[in-house]
């Protein structure tokens, strides 16, 4: 979906885009990263790893998020939010507090699993969190090898330990991820385990791009990506 529509296209839906859900619990995991539980119906969504929501941030504006966490039988789900402070979306989901009714579409768009690779590594930031979230009980379930980095603001640092992730490592956010060479003495190149691993690739859309050519140059892995945010760049 794009990420503003017209007031008189808005119109055409009717009430298909009217709110949805309610907040029924908010917390800040730092001062920059929210989660936010919500409740409605989700019976029939779909939430396949690596699909995404878009929210109605304003009257014509919608933004893309991932549910971190859902329990279908009792219609909640969570979804982690960076506070970066510059868009709508980032305004709007600060302000959300318990009892706020929204819209949030059902999950959809790209898969970012390979579900037959033993060792599965994935690279994201801060509005990467929910999916990582998400994947994690499927690669314990699965039993598979698995490895998360994370390029993360310092003032974030502490988040995956309180989203009780696993097997990760925390990068500052300090461009590291736009120097190829730097990239290529990272662990996951120095054994030969990995070199044909699952590889998501998400987050910051500058990072995910060297990060991926340096995969690609070195021939390594099935390669998922998709950018999620872009300096400049109004919704994603
Ligand atoms: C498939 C998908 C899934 C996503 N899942 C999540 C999620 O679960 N949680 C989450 O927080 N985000 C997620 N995002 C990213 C989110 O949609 C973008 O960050 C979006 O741009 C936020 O909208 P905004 O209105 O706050 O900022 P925009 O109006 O889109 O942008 C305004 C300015 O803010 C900057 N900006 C946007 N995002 C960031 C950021 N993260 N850090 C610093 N500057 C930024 C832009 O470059 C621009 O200059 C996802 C995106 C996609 C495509």
């Amino acid at each position: 979906m794009i990420s503003n529509i017209p007031k008189w296209m808005i119109g055409l839906f009717g009430n298909k885009l009217s709110p949805n859900v309610k907040v029924v619990e908010t917390t800040f995991l730092s001062p920059q990263v929210k989660k936010v539980s919500f409740q409605g119906d989700v019976s029939d969504w779909d939430f396949t790893i690596g699909y995404a929501s878009v929210i109605r941030v304003s009257e014509t504006e919608f933004r893309n998020y991932t549910v971190a966490h859902y329990d279908k039988e009792n219609g909640v789900f969570d979804i982690i939010f960076h506070i970066h402070g510059n868009g709508a979306g980032s305004k709007f989901i600060e302000g959300l507090k318990v009892s706020d009714e929204l819209f949030i579409s059902p999950p959809r768009g790209k898969k970012l699993y390979e579900t037959n690779k033993q060792q599965q590594f994935f690279f994201g930031d801060e509005t990467s969190l929910g999916v990582a979230c998400a994947w994690l009980p499927l690669l314990k379930k699965n039993q598979q090898q698995f490895q998360f980095y994370f390029e993360l603001d310092e003032i974030n640092k502490s988040v995956p330990e309180r989203l009780a992730l696993e097997n990760y490592t925390v990068f500052p956010k300090n461009n590291s991820f736009r120097n190829e060479k730097w990239i290529s003495t990272l662990p996951l190149f120095q054994t030969q385990e990995w070199n044909t691993a699952n590889i998501a690739l998400v987050g910051n859309v500058k990072s995910v791009q060297v990060f991926r050519k340096v995969l690609k140059d070195k021939k390594q892995g099935s390669i998922y990506s998709q950018g999620y945010w872009l300096e400049g760049k109004k919704g994603l």
